[in-house]
């Protein structure tokens, strides 16, 4: 079994042991809101606080014993402290905490300034912002700087409403025919930022990376437990109730409209929800089926989801330290050239290992801790019996170690933690089918947003399509959505009065 699952039935388990009555976690919750959010991914909360700014009645419902979702982390006993998802993202980040969230989140936001590549086609160091990249692109790969310029324009240029045919490599091809090197340089991070491939529209990828090499890549100081902590304080403090340990069962729908949600066995009503669980789960679960045109069921049934991932978690013992030269975030692999396949393979290639330095938490723990993260397979974690499980987990540390000593002599002395999660694991802690760590492909965009036209009141908010991934796109298409509820809400209020 999971040891962060073994933890969540040791908080459980005491209560009902001891014959004390579980916690009514909706005890202190109306029976009646003009929204609700099922769930607290990072577009749920900023749906929630989005709304309840507005004033509206808000009430937020995460099945989880903490806010986050993927935007979590997790503690172990003496002084370790791991982030899950907080490996980087775009400056975008500043302007949407500012706006839509707080000023103490967003000043909390600071740039990593190493980020390296290692692997058969080159070694290197770089700030990932466009300057750096149209410096290594001339120099160091001896691409002529007019079309470097253009390939800069071409991506910044994509948009919403462009064609989507073609992919991301014939989007490299274009710019760069047969350079599997430029393009691994190019595609890499972006691989690992949002589950992206060669094979998916070139927009996901246009998007994404412009967002990143506008300034390059920044983190959240004092880590996610803080970010965590503040949204709470901001959603408390804006009248948001909310409601942990609350499962949504069923999100309730009467003649096209909703009606309101069941959790943890009790009705609440309300005019809209918006949900941030799993898109696939939200039509084909939570609403259900017959409320749909059979056509868009049709369509949402062949959303495909995203890649899982696997992490190994590591800390080391108290007064190791590794020289931050090392990196922020290092993109290291072994495999000969930059393929789909191989970055999801069970038989690992490529590990981006994330350095925790003390300065990532400058009032919290003085430890160092590194975490290495790859995209994997649903499927190759899926069917295992509990010996086979454990002795993959055992596999993903021991090579996982292997590979870091390269870059970190003698880690199995310096660490005195140690342990491994899986596609089961995302899967358990979120409900995502099949673990899908960055939500949908493309195509689940359409289905995400033509939701409301089908179920007056119904919305969806989370990881969909790539561009609306990650925590900048969770934020964003959170607040997109928050607007769309407020104008039905307006809406339906004035029907109510004429
Ligand atoms: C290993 C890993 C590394 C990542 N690294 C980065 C990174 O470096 N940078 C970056 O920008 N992004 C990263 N991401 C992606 C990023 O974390 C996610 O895209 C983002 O946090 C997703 O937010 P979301 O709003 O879509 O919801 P999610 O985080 O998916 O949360 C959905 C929430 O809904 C809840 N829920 C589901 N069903 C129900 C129900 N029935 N009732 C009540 N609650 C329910 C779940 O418990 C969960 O809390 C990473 C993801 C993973 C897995």
């Amino acid at each position: 079994m999971d040891s962060l699952a073994i933890v969540v039935q040791e908080i459980i388990r005491p209560k009902t042991n001891c014959g004390v009555m579980p916690r009514d976690f909706l005890q202190d919750v109306s029976d009646e809101y003009d929204v609700i959010v099922v769930g607290s991914g990072l577009a749920g909360l900023t749906v929630a606080n989005t709304l309840a700014r507005s004033g509206h009645r808000v009430l937020l419902l995460e099945q989880h014993y903490k806010l986050g979702g993927m935007a979590t982390w997790f503690k172990r006993p003496g002084g370790h402290i791991f982030d899950i998802s907080l490996h980087g993202f775009p400056v975008g980040m500043v302007k949407s905490c500012r706006r839509y969230w707080s000023r103490a989140i967003s000043d909390s936001i600071v740039q990593l300034k190493n980020i390296r590549f290692d692997n058969p086609n080159f070694s290197l160091t770089t700030r990932y912002n466009r300057d750096d990249f149209t410096e290594l692109l001339t120099t160091q790969f001896g691409i002529a700087r007019e079309q470097v310029t253009a390939f800069f324009e071409a991506a910044r240029g994509m948009n919403f409403y462009d064609e989507q045919q073609l992919t991301v490599g014939e989007f490299f091809e274009q710019f760069f025919p047969g350079r599997q090197d430029v393009v691994r340089l190019l595609m890499e991070p972006i691989t690992y930022a949002n589950g992206s491939t060669l094979e998916d529209p070139a927009i996901t990828y246009g998007i994404v990376f412009s967002n990143f090499m506008s300034k390059g890549v920044f983190t959240f100081e004092g880590g996610t437990d803080r970010l965590i902590g503040l949204m709470q304080k901001e959603l408390e403090g804006n009248g948001v109730d909310i409601g942990i340990r609350c499962d949504v069962e069923r999100i309730h729908v009467d003649r096209h409209r909703v009606t309101g949600v069941t959790v943890n066995g009790r009705f609440i009503k309300s005019r809209s929800v918006v949900s941030n669980a799993n898109l696939k789960t939200t039509v084909l679960q939570l609403a259900g089926v017959s409320h749909f045109d059979k056509a868009f069921v049709e369509q949402t049934e062949e959303v495909r989801l995203n890649n899982s991932s696997t992490q190994v978690y590591m800390g080391l013992k108290k007064g190791e330290q590794i020289d931050e030269s090392t990196g922020d975030l290092l993109f290291s692999s072994t495999a000969p050239v930059f393929q789909t396949d191989l970055l999801l393979s069970r038989d690992i290639t490529s590990r981006t290992f994330s350095f925790y330095y003390p300065k990532t938490r400058p009032e919290g723990s003085e430890r160092t801790f590194i975490v290495s993260s790859t995209n994997a397979n649903y499927s190759d974690w899926a069917d295992l019996d509990e010996r086979e499980y454990e002795a993959s987990k055992q596999d993903l540390i021991e090579t996982t170690l292997d590979a870091l000593e390269k870059y970190v002599p003698g880690i199995r002395d310096k660490i005195d933690h140690i342990e491994a999660a899986t596609p089961q694991t995302f899967r358990h802690y979120t409900k995502h089918a099949f673990g899908a760590s960055f939500g949908t492909k493309f195509e689940g965009l359409a289905i995400s947003r033509g939701l409301s036209e089908q179920v007056e009141g119904l919305f969806h908010a989370g990881s969909v399509g790539i561009i609306m991934s990650g925590w900048l796109g969770a934020i964003n298409y959170g607040v997109i959505v928050a607007n769309e509820v407020d104008a039905q809400l307006l809406h339906s209020t004035s029907s109510v009065v004429s």
